[in-house]
């Protein structure tokens, strides 16, 4: 149904380090901040580049998106561990899922969606990145499961194909959903969840 309404928006913008350098970034602010983040790297966003800048430097680049002490701190660390597997997707690709899960975690300032992110639209493995805007639409249908981030994702997971394209189109369009329509006060009117959402009636109801 989200596809059918609005159609395939494509994949994370950006190449693998952008993509996560921008998954640190949009932590606890809007995607426009870290686009003014990303544009003072100009062409340059590698992490060759990034090994050589100071952090005074790459907090000055940063800036824009917010909390720069600690976004920074945590963008050196994941550059330290990306230069264990020589800065290649593929080689990161060649190990378990569970393992480089667990690496990314021990980096201070990456969470569970981060590193989810990370290993989605980065290295492609199937994991189902679960954030704000699925925790309300998922709430809100409501589907057959809890809220906490291991059992929603395990709802997903479960019920669909181990598929990392699947998962990631999935998940942006579930993104573009909570913008367009179920926004934390959700415009119900003309969304393609009418009849099958629990959200609006409930509301008529109380
Ligand atoms: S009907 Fe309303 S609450 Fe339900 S999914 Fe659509 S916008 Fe969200």
């Amino acid at each position: 149904m989200l596809l059918t309404y609005y159609g395939d928006l494509g994949w994370w913008p950006g190449h693998s380090y952008e993509i996560m350098i921008g998954a640190i970034l949009v932590q606890n602010t809007a995607w426009s901040n870290v686009e003014r983040s990303l544009e003072n790297f100009a062409e340059d966003l590698t992490p060759q580049l990034v090994e050589k800048l100071t952090i005074e430097e790459l907090i000055t680049r940063i800036y824009p998106s917010g909390f720069y002490h600690a976004k920074a701190a945590c963008i050196k660390n994941l550059t330290v561990w990306y230069k264990q597997y020589g800065y290649s997707v593929q080689t990161v690709q060649t190990q378990p899922l569970s393992k480089i899960r667990d690496e990314l975690l021990a980096i201070r300032g990456i969470g569970a969606e981060t590193a989810d992110a990370i290993l989605l639209y980065v290295f492609y493995f199937p994991t189902f990145v679960i954030d704000a805007y699925i925790k309300r639409f998922a709430e809100r249908l409501p589907v057959p499961a809890a809220r906490d981030y291991k059992t929603l994702q395990a709802y997903f997971s479960d019920n669909l194909e181990q598929d990392a394209i699947l998962f990631g189109k999935y998940h942006i369009l579930i993104l573009e959903h909570g913008k367009k329509h179920c926004k934390k006060k959700p415009r119900c009117e003309g969304c393609p969840f009418m009849n099958e959402c629990d959200f609006p009636k409930r509301q008529k109801s109380s």
